[in-house]
């Protein structure tokens, strides 16, 4: 099987806007946000699907998520996160962590033929860091 995007991310052959890693998971920014903060939790083990994962592994996952999220409403003073597993784009199995405070930011429809937005992606990974 070929290194997907991600497994490159976290092999650190491509660049990204990280704000948490473990032995399980690495958390980086989206780079067509919905939103700002907008996070992927993707676990370092290759697979398709989330439930591809053994469940000691899923569960590990689904712990990152819960940490980083709780983590975003605080540091973002958000009052929701929003949760998704889409997967369509890239086979390798990752969870949208999106922070909002209305319905209308969390229904955003990025620009994805815009190029990032680094500058802006870079000031807000620094303070999601954990
Ligand atoms: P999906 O597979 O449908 O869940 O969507 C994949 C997500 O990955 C999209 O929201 C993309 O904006 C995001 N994405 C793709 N490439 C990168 C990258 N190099 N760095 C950060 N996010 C990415």
């Amino acid at each position: 099987m070929d290194d997907s995007i991600f497994t490159k991310i976290i092999n650190g052959e491509i660049p990204s806007h990280k704000i948490y890693e473990d032995d399980t998971v690495f958390a980086f920014l989206d780079i067509h946000p919905i939103n700002t903060g907008h996070t992927l939790v993707v676990p370092k083990q290759q697979v398709e699907f989330l439930w591809d994962l053994d469940d000691a592994t899923y569960q590990s996952v689904m712990a990152a998520v819960k940490k980083i999220a709780e983590h975003m409403r605080q540091v973002l003073n958000v009052e929701y996160v929003g949760q998704q597993v889409i997967g369509v784009d890239v086979p390798h199995a990752h969870v949208h962590l999106i922070p909002f405070n209305t319905i209308d930011e969390y229904h955003n429809v990025p620009d994805v033929s815009a190029d990032p937005n680094h500058g802006a992606l870079g000031a807000i990974a620094k303070k999601l860091q954990m």
